[in-house]
């Protein structure tokens, strides 16, 4: 009941007023899953967690989360396999990933979420629109959910056609640019809006491409890039996203505005997208807690640590609390200054494990970088 109203209020971005909704509904979601995975309770037993230890937002840190490393080695479920609808995978080219499953009402709710959340940031229309992805082709050897979400990302609009980056032909996938640099000249003489979309990593690789070649666009009026998956080695360089947006300008006639970047893991099922001053702010279906890298505790906002993720949507998995292997920040939600005021995360980068393969340094193999 917690859960279903708080996906149905009005608002997205109010933790004043969602706050002890989401308290309930994640209370409600560990009891869930503490009697339907045994592997969680022993996991919740083993901290000494009881329930009635959260009796305000403020206890949420108390709540043990689960490690994503620990996800790739461990397979945590809270239903049988049968009920599960989509079944995918964390980047998995290399071999770790963690496999996660969603039901169907975990998926109602995921579906809510992000009608409201690309409802809110202006991203739905009705006008045919030209696709364009830099990132994998859909093909049955691929779960990433990453391809999946590009994928419905080309549903926001109706498509009148699309074309990738990422091909899959007889022994893999192949980067083929040729196709997207036709594509381009063939759409920009078109009046349909273009979205391009993908990984940072091969948008600023292709924009580079262009001018290296000295081409450029002006596509139509009421196209959009929209970036998703990680910047990779970008992340601590800012500099490198205002590049990026000068570059999308000069290169392909689309305005900075009109750039949005998404957030998400496969391990938590939330979708985060930029405001205009390009934050991630945090909606009424999660909360970010940011730990002390060697104490785990909470930090202040401003100050730097573990990314840990909050939400209590999914039944099929206990993915309440999630510990990310991202470092990042929470800022007060009015310092942006956009007029949303729930606070807003900022990704700094990955903690330097040999083993964690992203998507973008997969995508650097395939570039031969
Ligand atoms: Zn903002």
């Amino acid at each position: 009941m917690s859960r279903r109203k708080l996906f149905s209020g009005r608002e997205i971005y109010n933790h004043e007023k969602s706050d002890s909704l989401f308290l309930e509904a994640v209370k409600k979601n560990i009891l869930y899953h503490k009697s339907n995975c045994r592997e969680y309770e022993e996991i919740l037993d083993s901290m000494d967690f009881h329930i009635n230890d959260l009796t305000s937002m403020e206890d949420l840190y108390k709540l043990p989360s689960i490690p994503t490393m620990y996800l790739k080695t461990h397979y945590l479920a809270s239903m049988s396999k049968r009920r599960l609808l989509v079944k995918a995978t964390s980047t998995g080219t290399s071999g770790t990933y963690s496999r996660i499953g969603y039901n169907f009402l975990s998926l109602f709710y995921g579906a809510v979420m992000a009608w409201k959340l690309l409802q809110f940031h202006g991203l739905f229309s009705l006008k045919r629109t030209n696709y364009i992805l830099l990132g994998y082709e859909p093909h049955r050897s691929n779960e990433t959910i990453i391809t999946k979400t590009q994928l419905l990302s080309t549903f926001m609009a109706p498509a009148k056609q699309r074309v990738y980056a990422l091909q899959y032909k007889d022994h893999g996938y192949e980067v083929n640019f040729d196709d997207i640099k036709n594509a381009l000249d063939q759409y920009s003489r078109q009046k349909n809006p273009v979205r391009l979309i993908g990984f940072p990593y091969y948008t600023l690789f292709l924009l580079k491409e262009l001018k290296k070649n000295q081409i450029s666009y002006q596509l139509p009026k009421g196209s959009m890039v929209l970036l998703g998956g990680g910047w990779k080695g970008f992340y601590q360089e800012e500099t490198e996203k205002e590049t990026l947006f000068q570059m999308i300008r000069e290169i392909l006639g689309i305005e900075e505005e009109n750039c949005r970047e998404f957030f998400g893991a496969a391990e938590h099922p939330v979708l985060y997208c930029t405001c205009p001053n390009h934050h991630f702010h945090v909606s009424n279906y999660s909360r970010v807690i940011i730990r002390d890298v060697m104490s785990l505790e909470p930090v202040k906002n401003g100050q730097p640590g573990l990314v840990n993720l909050m939400t209590p949507m999914a039944d099929s998995m206990p993915l309440t609390s999630i510990m990310t292997d991202d470092l990042g920040v929470l800022y007060d939600g009015n310092q942006c200054g956009c007029g949303i005021e729930t606070p807003y995360l900022e990704i700094l980068g990955r903690i330097g494990m040999k083993e964690i393969q992203t998507c973008a340094v997969n995508a650097a193999d395939l570039l031969g970088e």
